[in-house]
């Protein structure tokens, strides 16, 4: 019953919990990143390019890192232990 030990307990809700996490975190890039495409589909230059394109880019570079900090919290036990709400008290 040692404090330290990163049970498969501790797994499970750091996954749950990065799934939860991306799930909202994504949806404001998702919207972040469709203003940016509305935007930067206006024919209105340079608005379009100053302001649509970098707010499309990092609105799909959010998406892909919420996915990807869930595939590690998967995939990658020491980025899991890394996260663990419990561990990290
Ligand atoms: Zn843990």
């Amino acid at each position: 019953m040692s404090a330290k030990k990163h049970t498969p307990i501790h797994y499970l809700v750091t996954v749950v919990l990065r799934i939860a996490q991306s799930f909202l975190g994504a949806s404001i890039w998702i919207l972040i990143g469709a203003i940016g495409y509305i935007i930067f589909k206006m024919d209105n230059p340079p608005v379009n390019f100053i302001i649509g394109l970098p707010m499309l880019v990092i609105g799909m570079g959010g998406v892909l890192n919420s996915v990807w900090s869930v595939v590690m919290s998967v995939f990658d036990p020491r980025y899991n232990r890394g996260v663990c709400i419990f561990c990290n008290r």
